[in-house]
């Protein structure tokens, strides 16, 4: 999607800072980090948010969560809270698919 900020980071018109990438998911730091270890984890291709994963796309979301689990292991993090925010009411500002991996001290309990 043209106007969409994370398919410009996908294209590489908006630098980020790469954690993983492969030929369908991309993980990079987040500019606004809520904790020591902040990764926005993402498909490549636009996909809206969770709540709009369609059949044909499950295969998709599950490289997204093999991703997370990848990620976790490489970058060493012995616990890890994992949240994707849905829809407005939600908390999602950025309507492309993304998980938040939040790990290191003082994560607020629910
Ligand atoms: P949401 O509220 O949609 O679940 O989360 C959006 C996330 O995207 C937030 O962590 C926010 O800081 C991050 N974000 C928004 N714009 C950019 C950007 O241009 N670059 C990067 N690296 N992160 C962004
Ligand atoms: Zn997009």
């Amino acid at each position: 999607m043209s106007d969409c900020i994370f398919c410009k980071i996908v294209a590489g018109e908006i630098p980020s800072e790469t954690v993983y990438e492969d030929d369908a998911v991309l993980a990079f730091l987040t500019i606004k980090p809520k904790a020591d270890t902040h990764i926005l984890v993402i498909p490549k291709q636009h996909i809206v948010n969770f709540a709009d994963v369609q059949e044909h796309e499950w295969p998709l979301l599950q490289k997204v969560l093999q991703s997370v689990q990848h990620i976790a292991r490489q970058e060493k993090l012995e616990g890890y809270r994992l949240i994707t925010n849905n829809g407005e009411l939600g908390g999602q500002e950025v309507f492309h698919m993304h998980w938040h991996i939040l790990a290191g001290k003082n994560l607020p309990s629910f």
